[in-house]
């Protein structure tokens, strides 16, 4: 097959998409059948003298030539509603086919016994008249529909649900293809500075680059370009010869992107992340395919700014590590054996702040499984909010007894999930628990990534805004590693900043670093934000946050996460 015969048949896929599904011609067939088989009965039982004995009572044959004319009306009404164009001018023929003959016997042989007849074709040429009409403007709106459906709105280019329709019919085939992911680099900059018209404008640039490229077929393969969501775009290159030419037609769809665009005489210098995934050799299985370049993308994300392209591999993703961890949250949960640790936190002058609680999940053997590993699971899995809510309940719990039994000053901190914030019944969840311990919500701190300051900002400043009103605190977890904007910290209501452990980690390396921390914590104070580090190890890095200000440390150096025991003993020693 061509190339351009391949390109075709893409287009043809797409154009199937917009189709309405069609009546099997065997239907067609069998109401033509059964339309000249009641003719002929008609035409039988009218001049027929004879007499039909039903249910013991006898009728004159000829009674029956209305049951047996309406047959074939309804085989002449069903075609014009199944078949559209063709059935409707199908039926139409036939009804006119029979005038000539109804003319002879009424006009010229005087037999008016066939003026019902005659009527009756009349009612019928306009019932399916208005038949394929009111066809007609249903199917346009509903062709409009799926259009609608396939189609990104800006870019006009198809959307996600369409790729999967063509990977479908390349997967029926058995033809080899690739499924790329793209996410274009600091697009949300754009936006950002200037506006999202403007970003609009070059997402619609970048779609129409990207689809004459796909349609000169310069690549060398048959590339299909769709928009997923954002600033995320799919490809599926097909009709290559080796694994080599699938880099060689992303290497162009870069190098298309990676030319100046120039939008309201702003010059604008794009680059993006590539993350793709190969049929059959990757997986046979769609959604997999979809699950592992958006994984893979995500991996080449994660490895900071700049223009990437990965394939995927089983280690960066492996379905099977994945599906195992997601089975230990699921048995830890049920049989009630997620449990946390708390680690202290202390002030400058190391008196006790409070605590962080941080899940803790054991396998069948008894070992640890690190947070570090299954929290990103059960965010995928939509578990977090569950490992949340029994970490949230030990802790409140804890700190209830502990100020009961001691009276002690001091705060709990613990982790919320983006998952679990956004959640409509978090706020009253959180409600009920302080309530059943009879705890102050003014010592709960929620620890919130500053991730969902950049990524779901407007919806989080409202729930933090509902915390805030509860009386909790809020603290700003990993500070330092999102790039938040200043303007966006300002109009989040927090209490706390945690200046995350990379930076604690090279402070006393350089001093670039130490002047960046301090900067934070400067930062923070004109905020009027109380600053703590996490991952605070050595006395040389405590010695230094002292010198430029910090209020609060977290770190094995004064002290590691602890079982509630030990840390209940940890209080009653400091009071
Ligand atoms: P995080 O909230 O930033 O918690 C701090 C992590 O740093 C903890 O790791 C803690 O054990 C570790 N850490 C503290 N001080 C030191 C130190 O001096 N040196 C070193 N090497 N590490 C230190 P952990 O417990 O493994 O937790 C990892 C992450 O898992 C947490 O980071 C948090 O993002 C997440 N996480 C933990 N518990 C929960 C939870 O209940 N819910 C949610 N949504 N996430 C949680
Ligand atoms: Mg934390
Ligand atoms: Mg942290």
């Amino acid at each position: 097959m061509t190339r351009q015969a391949e390109n075709n048949r893409v287009d043809k896929t797409l154009r199937k998409l917009s189709l309405d599904k069609e009546t099997p011609k065997g239907v067609f067939i069998l109401l033509l059948l059964l339309f000249f088989f009641s003719v002929f009965l008609t035409t039988k039982i009218s001049t027929s003298g004879d007499t039909t004995v039903l249910f013991g009572i006898p009728f004159e044959t000829k009674s029956f030539t209305g049951i047996a004319s309406m047959l074939g009306n309804i085989c002449l009404i069903c075609l014009a509603m199944l078949f559209r164009k063709t059935g409707y001018f199908t039926a139409l023929i036939l009804l006119v086919l029979q005038f000539p003959l109804m003319y002879v016997n009424i006009i010229i042989r005087k037999n008016y016994g066939n003026l019902p007849g005659l009527f009756n074709n009349l009612l019928i040429i306009l019932a399916i008249t208005f038949i394929y009409f009111g066809n007609k403007k249903i199917l346009a709106y509903q062709n409009h529909i799926r259009e609608q459906a396939v189609t990104d709105k800006l870019t006009g280019l198809p959307n996600r649900f369409a790729c999967s329709e063509l990977m479908q019919d390349l997967l029926k085939r058995m033809e080899r293809f690739a499924i790329v992911s793209v996410d274009i680099n600091d697009f949300k900059s754009i936006n950002d500075t200037m506006g999202h018209d403007t970003g609009d404008l070059v997402l619609k640039a970048v779609a129409v680059r990207w689809k004459a490229l796909a349609n000169s077929l310069n690549t060398g393969t048959v590339d299909f370009v769709a928009r997923s969501t954002g600033d995320e775009f799919l490809l599926i290159i097909s009709g290559y010869n080796t694994l080599e030419d699938i880099e060689h037609t992303i290497a162009c769809y870069r190098s298309e992107l990676e030319k100046k665009f120039t939008i309201d005489d702003c010059d604008y210098y794009l680059s993006a992340c590539f993350g793709y995934a190969v049929y059959p050799e990757d997986s046979d299985v769609i959604d997999n395919l979809f699950t592992f370049s958006d994984a893979v993308l995500h991996e080449t994300k994660k490895k900071g700014s700049g223009s990437r392209v990965m394939r995927f591999t089983p280690e960066v993703f492996s379905t099977e590590v994945f599906l195992e961890i997601e089975r230990k949250i699921r048995s830890a949960l049920n049989e009630d054996k997620i449990f946390c640790h708390l680690q202290p936190q202390y002030d400058m002058d190391h008196r006790l702040r409070g605590f962080e609680a941080l899940a803790r999940m054991k396998d069948d053997n008894g070992k640890y499984i690190s947070p570090a590993d299954f929290i990103p699971v059960a965010e995928k899995t939509g578990l977090v909010d569950r490992i949340d809510m029994r970490v949230f309940e030990m802790a409140v719990q804890f700190i209830g007894d502990v100020i009961n039994e001691t009276g002690a000053d001091i705060t709990m901190s613990v982790n919320v999930s983006v998952r679990h914030l956004m959640k409509n019944n978090f706020i009253d969840d959180i409600r009920r628990i302080l309530r059943k311990n009879n705890v102050s919500p003014s010592i709960i701190e929620i620890e919130i990534t500053e991730s969902i300051m950049i990524d779901s900002a407007e919806k989080a400043l409202q729930r933090i805004d509902e915390l805030k009103q509860l009386g909790l605190k809020v603290a700003i977890d990993d500070f330092g590693t999102g790039y938040s904007s200043l303007s966006y910290l300002n109009s989040f209501p927090t209490d706390m900043l945690k200046i995350d452990k990379s930076f604690i980690d090279n402070m006393s390396l350089n001093e670039s670093s130490k002047q960046y921390v301090a900067m934070i914590i400067s930062i923070g104070h004109t905020l009027d934000l109380k600053v703590i580090s996490e991952g605070v190890e050595s006395d040389d890095q405590v010695k230094i946050l002292k010198s430029i200000g910090c209020d609060y440390i977290q770190g094995y150096v004064w002290g590691k996460p602890m079982p509630p025991e030990d840390a209940s003993k940890l209080v009653v020693s400091r009071e």
